[in-house]
């Protein structure tokens, strides 16, 4: 296997505090983890809640941080313990919601709900606490890792659990990069029209 990149600088939208702008600046990747695969994002879709971090409206991820987390891209590189061997260098993919697989939601086929949603979604580390990412010019350490994505960055370490394939050409990607999360939890939830029980167990 061709040796995994390492210290890798791109560019992201950086939050520095409660409303303050999202500044584009250049930041640093240390190393992929075993279960992450690195994206080159060439869309992201923008939602609510990331206004909402953006506004300081829920204190659960520490600034700076970067947010985004409708994502669509390219894979550059996979970490050596990712599970889905069907994952290739190259294949464009659109990036939804991580989750912890071992849940009884997760392990039900609903991964929506899985109970620890808010952490993995909304710290904006890894599962671990870990931070993968440090701005460039001080060194200060950077979240990166928001719905295990944070696609309002260039690269970024990705969560496998995030990652699904896209089989079309990857210019249609644009209009698709809301289906991560905006349609999934706004527009089908209207469309349903009404709720849903599951049964776990
Ligand atoms: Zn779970
Ligand atoms: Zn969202």
């Amino acid at each position: 296997m061709a040796e995994l990149p390492t210290n890798i600088e791109t560019i992201a939208y950086v939050v520095h505090g409660p409303k303050e702008d999202f500044k584009l600046e250049t930041i640093v990747l240390d190393d992929i983890q075993d279960n992450e695969v690195l994206v080159d994002m060439k869309y992201s879709g923008i939602c609510h809640t990331d206004l909402i971090m953006q506004q300081g409206e829920i204190e659960l991820c520490k600034y700076p941080a970067v947010f985004g987390h409708e994502g669509a891209g390219t894979i550059m590189a996979i970490g050596k313990g990712v599970q889905n061997k069907d994952l290739k260098v190259g294949d464009f993919v659109l990036l939804s919601i991580n989750y912890c697989q071992e849940c009884k939601f997760c392990k039900t086929g609903h991964p929506a709900n899985c109970t620890e949603g808010t952490r993995l979604h909304l710290f904006g580390t890894r599962p671990d606490g870990s931070t993968a990412g440090k701005l460039s010019k001080t060194g200060d350490s950077l979240r990166t890792h928001f719905f295990g994505q944070s696609s309002f960055s260039k690269m970024s370490f990705v969560q496998e659990t995030c990652i699904v394939k896209f089989p079309y050409p990857p210019e249609q990607a644009a209009i698709f990069a809301s289906m991560g999360c905006g349609y999934q939890t706004g527009s089908f939830s209207s469309l349903k029209n009404g709720s849903y029980a599951y049964e776990v167990d």
